[in-house]
């Protein structure tokens, strides 16, 4: 996972159009919160790199410091969400492109606010999931 343990994603938009302006509203529960509260640890920061169910193991990798370490677990609940669709269309490689996904990338696009003009704001329907 990221720096962040529980974002509101919703927030995003409202982040960028100064709704809400302090950045710390989008946070809505951190490492220590879910230590206190529920007696469970996040590691921030961390990616999971390979699973040994049969030794019920996983392989991860802190991403600040690059080192590796096995960690067990008794049961195991992937929920590693998705990535933003990069459509395959001419030009997305260029400034001023952005995807709106992270707190990362919300302060990417508001960095530039100052700069631009006009925006498109470009989505796409998923068939069948009732979103978009
Ligand atoms: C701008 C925006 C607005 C939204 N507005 C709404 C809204 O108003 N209402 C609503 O219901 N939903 C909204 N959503 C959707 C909602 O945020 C998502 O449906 C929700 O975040 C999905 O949660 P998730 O836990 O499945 O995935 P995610 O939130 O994507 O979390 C997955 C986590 O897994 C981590 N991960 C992935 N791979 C690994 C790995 N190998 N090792 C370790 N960690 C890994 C990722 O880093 C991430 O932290 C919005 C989303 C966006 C981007």
């Amino acid at each position: 996972m990221g720096s962040y343990v529980s974002f509101a994603n919703c927030g995003l938009p409202y982040f960028i159009g100064d709704v809400i302006v302090e950045e710390e509203k989008l946070l809505v529960a951190t490492p220590a919160l879910f230590e206190n509260r529920f007696n469970i640890r996040v590691h921030t920061d961390t990616e999971v790199l390979s699973i040994d169910r049969e030794q019920q193991r996983i392989s991860v990798c802190n991403l600040k410091t690059s080192k590796q370490r096995d960690e067990h677990y008794d049961a195991l609940v992937l929920s590693t969400g998705s990535k933003s669709v990069w459509p395959d269309i001419k030009g997305l490689d260029l400034p001023g492109v952005h995807v709106l996904r992270t707190i990362p990338d919300s302060r990417q696009i508001k960095a530039q606010l100052e700069t631009i003009q006009r925006a498109v704001v470009y989505g796409r329907r998923l068939s069948g999931t009732g979103i978009g």
